[in-house]
């Protein structure tokens, strides 16, 4: 597990009140935990294992070219989604279409990541609830809840508009639970997305990178940083322990 420098850990908490300062008062140096409340996961590459070749789909949709130009002008990854937002009706249905096939490809080889079901069952365990947000489609979604076994609540597909990076999925999520975000943890594999959004709606974040890949030197100049970052599933659980109140 590494541990970044979080801000956001030390002064976020919702319990660095008054009476909280008092406590520290008089047991100096240890803020009090942030209280959790909620996690919220990412599906693809999250709690599935990563089978959709993503570079490979942008490359089919916006053709070679342009792809070689769009990846040099954003090197914390393509917003597919949003790129074709505003191509004509004929053009953006074939890229849905492209993009479909390659989800639809990643279906059949869905698995479930390792360590997902310890760690859900670990956070049902504290009561902690557990939701789901995807720039995937619902009919993903639901085929991921029958294999898995176990219900994300919500869970936001790419119906619920805007999509990740933007922070209202996250958002709908904490007033559908009435708890702030700065009690809810966003865990995802993906930088641009699931970071972007936690951050921006003021939850922890965590990006799960099981292969260094945002070691790279790709990654260097992103000043965007996690609060915390895990190489797989099974570190998350010892991760919250350590770092937050997790009473019910
Ligand atoms: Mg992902």
């Amino acid at each position: 597990m590494h541990l970044l420098p979080s801000r956001a850990l030390l002064f976020s908490s919702p319990r660095f009140s008054s009476s909280s300062l008092s406590f520290m008062a008089n047991f100096s140096s240890v803020p009090p935990k942030a209280r959790l409340r909620g996690v919220v996961f990412d599906m693809d590459g999250t709690l599935t294992v990563p089978v959709i070749d993503f570079q490979a789909m942008y490359k089919a949709v916006l053709g070679e070219e342009v792809y070689l130009s769009v990846k040099s002008n954003n090197p914390s990854g393509i917003d597919i989604l949003h790129h074709i937002e505003n191509w004509r009706p004929e053009k953006q249905q074939k890229a849905y279409q492209i993009i479909a096939d390659f989800e639809r490809q990643g279906l059949d080889r869905l698995q479930i990541m390792p360590g997902a079901a310890e760690l859900c069952g670990f956070l049902d365990s504290k009561k902690i609830r557990r939701g789901l947000i995807t720039r995937n489609v619902k009919a993903s979604v639901d085929l991921f809840h029958l294999r898995f076994g176990m219900a994300f609540s919500p869970a936001l597909s790419r119906e619920f508009r805007p999509c990740k990076p933007d922070p209202a999925p996250l958002l709908h999520i904490c007033s559908t639970w009435e708890v702030q975000p700065n009690e809810v943890m966003m865990i995802g594999d993906s930088l641009k997305d699931d970071v972007v959004c936690g951050k921006r709606a003021g939850a922890f974040t965590c990006l799960l990178d099981e292969t260094g890949r945002y070691t790279s030197p790709d990654f260097a100049d992103v000043d965007l940083k996690p609060d915390f970052k895990v190489s797989s599933l099974s570190e998350v659980h010892s991760l919250l322990e350590a770092n937050f109140d997790l009473t019910p």
